[in-house]
């Protein structure tokens, strides 16, 4: 852990790191992809930092979790990632949250709530789900609103260029 962190409260330490997701999820902006990021802390170092890919990869699976996961066991030739908390921008869908108890993280930390689809609190609550043999810690609402924004900003901007395009083909047809 570099010094600067050490002087730092738990908190102070998770806003750190989801500052640091908060960059991935602004690199997938900028790319048209989803905009969330990524962080997998390994004793107190990034190891680990992706974003949403996927468009980019046209994998289904491609989400910014999953990429950490894989490459953190990558890097740290187990499938346990005991030691490790993840970071991530938004509430991990269901997907997410399954990859995350398989692989025995520790500790997850994430900014703004999926209403829609999250599976930690909002539609399903799978990281505490009473009958799995695993129950990462965890701490909702890291920079949430940072995290939510980036979404809204993504999607609005979607929305708007849907419509200049639907506008212009519009007028295409009727300059035929
Ligand atoms: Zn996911």
């Amino acid at each position: 852990m570099t010094k600067d962190l050490c002087t730092l409260n738990e908190q102070g330490r998770d806003e750190y790191f989801m500052t640091e997701a908060l960059k991935e999820g602004k690199k997938a902006y900028a790319l048209g992809e989803i905009p969330i990021g990524a962080i997998l802390v390994h004793n107190g170092e990034i190891i680990s930092r992706h974003h949403n890919r996927r468009e980019l990869d046209q994998d289904a699976t491609a989400h910014a979790e999953v990429l950490v996961i894989r490459e953190a066991c990558d890097l740290l030739k187990r499938w346990r990632l005991t030691g490790c908390t993840l970071y991530v921008t938004i509430e991990p869908c269901p997907m997410c949250a399954g990859a995350i108890i398989n692989s025995r993280i520790d500790r997850v930390v994430y900014g703004a709530s999926d209403y829609k689809g999250g599976a930690v609190e909002s539609l399903f609550n799978v990281l505490s789900h009473p009958g799995l043999n695993h129950e990462p810690q965890l701490q909702a609402g890291i920079l949430a609103d940072e995290c939510a924004q980036l979404m809204k900003d993504f999607f609005k901007e979607r929305r708007k260029s849907r419509r200049s395009t639907q506008e212009a083909e519009g007028s295409a047809l009727e300059m035929r």
